[in-house]
Parts: structure tokens; C-alpha cells; sequence
């Protein structure tokens, strides 16, 4: 049996590459839908095709956002037309990839805002938050969104090879792709890719328990019951 773990988020995204690069476990494969919308259409495909696979649901559910009561039914739904797929796939609650990305590294000197970063991490009122404030009134700046907020702390609080804005632009996205040789990035790419995969520890043990009966540790430690 394979594992799939599905992603809402869009493969170019430099978070969706560091991850990619960062999992390494084998019998598994790492698929991004593009918008959450496609979350369900795939899967439900994916589960005809390939009745060896099992899938891991990892639905972004960041709060305001009235999408995800859908997406969330639609997956549910899944099940509840073909009974056959209900034990061959699980939902798993994210924030979002941003907000997994600012965890992980909020003890590095990666932001430069402080305010920002507690404000994201204790999911508080973001409205509040000073420097959002600032932008809006010199530049307009405006988010909808918790989401979009975790997006604008690595975008305006950030240097500019971290800014997930430069993406476009393969020079300045370095940070995310190879060791980068400033002098504000003071660990290697290994560490980097470590410690964001950390983040996603519960992901990573349904794959190893469901699919591949755990490893051999987990399996010993079975037996010895
Ligand atoms: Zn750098």
C-alpha cells in the first residue's frame, strides 16, 4: 500500500519545495492540489485509480475563511457515497503552510517583528497589529484573512531572500532552495528542511502507522505487547 499526502497548496510555492525536498520517507509521495477547491475532486479520483493507496488530508483551515466548511463536506462526503473509501483516507487540520513555516522558526532572527510574529503564533486579533496597520494607511495594504496575514509577516517583515513575495524571481528566493550565503541566514538548508518537517511530525507518523505498520521500533514495541 502507498501513502499519499495531499496538500491544498500550489508545487511552485517555495513552501511547497522545501517540504518536497525535506520528506524522504519512502512508500509515500507528496501530491499539492492547486486550491483547495480540487481538494476532493483529486482525491475521489486518485482512490478509483489506485486502489493501493491510502491518503492523508491535509485541509488548511484557517479561521474567516467560509470555504473550508465545503471542502471539509466535500471530503466527508467522499465516504459517505462510496463506503469502500471511507477506511482509505483521513482529513488532517492545518493552519497553513505559512503559519507551520513561521512556528518553526520563530526562535531565529529570520522576522523582525516580534509583535507580529506573537500575534500570529497566539492566532490573536491581526488587525491589530501595528505594522499592518502602518502599511495600510501608507500603501493600502489589506488582508481578508488569517492566512493572509501569516503570508504578509514572510513577505514585509522578512529579508528579502526569505520574502515568500519574490518568488517569482529565482534570485531572491534562494533561502528556500539552497544554503544561502547572507549573513541573516546562519544555518544550512539541512537544518532548514529538518526543522520544517518537524512541524508536520503527526502527518508523518499516520503515514508510518497506517501504511507502513509503523517502523521498526513501533513494531517491536507492538509485538512486546
Ligand atoms: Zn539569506
Amino acid at each position: 500500500m502507498e501513502c499519499v499526502i495531499y496538500f491544498e497548496d500550489y508545487q511552485k510555492d517555495v513552501l511547497s519545495k522545501l517540504y518536497t525536498s525535506a520528506y524522504e520517507e519512502e512508500n509515500a509521495s507528496i501530491r499539492f492540489s492547486g486550491g483547495n477547491g480540487k481538494l476532493a475532486p483529486e482525491m475521489e479520483r486518485l482512490l478509483y485509480d489506485n486502489p493501493e493507496v491510502f491518503i492523508i488530508a491535509v485541509l488548511d483551515m484557517v479561521p474567516e475563511n467560509s470555504d473550508i466548511v465545503t471542502i471539509y463536506n466535500h471530503l466527508k462526503m467522499i465516504g459517505k457515497l462510496h463506503p469502500e473509501f471511507q477506511r482509505r483516507y483521513i482529513i488532517i487540520p492545518n493552519v497553513c503552510a505559512e503559519y507551520r513555516f513561521i512556528k518553526a522558526f520563530k526562535e531565529r532572527k529570520l522576522f523582525r517583528s516580534r509583535e507580529d510574529v506573537d500575534l500570529c503564533l497566539n492566532k490573536g486579533d491581526y488587525r491589530k497589529s501595528s505594522l499592518l496597520n502602518q502599511l495600510f494607511l501608507e500603501e493600502g495594504v489589506y488582508h481578508k484573512n488569517f492566512e493572509k496575514y501569516c503570508k504578509f509577516i514572510l513577505k514585509y517583515t522578512v529579508n528579502h531572500c526569505i520574502s515568500i513575495d519574490s518568488v517569482e524571481n529565482e534570485l531572491l528566493q534562494k533561502f528556500y532552495l539552497e544554503d544561502c550565503d547572507c549573513k541573516d541566514c546562519d544555518f544550512s538548508r539541512e537544518s532548514l528542511k529538518d526543522k520544517f518537517i518537524d512541524e508536520y511530525e503527526a502527518t508523518e507518523r499516520i503515514c508510518r502507522n497506517t501504511v507502513m505498520g509503523g517502523t521498526e521500533q513501533e513494531k517491536r514495541n507492538h509485538d512486546a505487547w
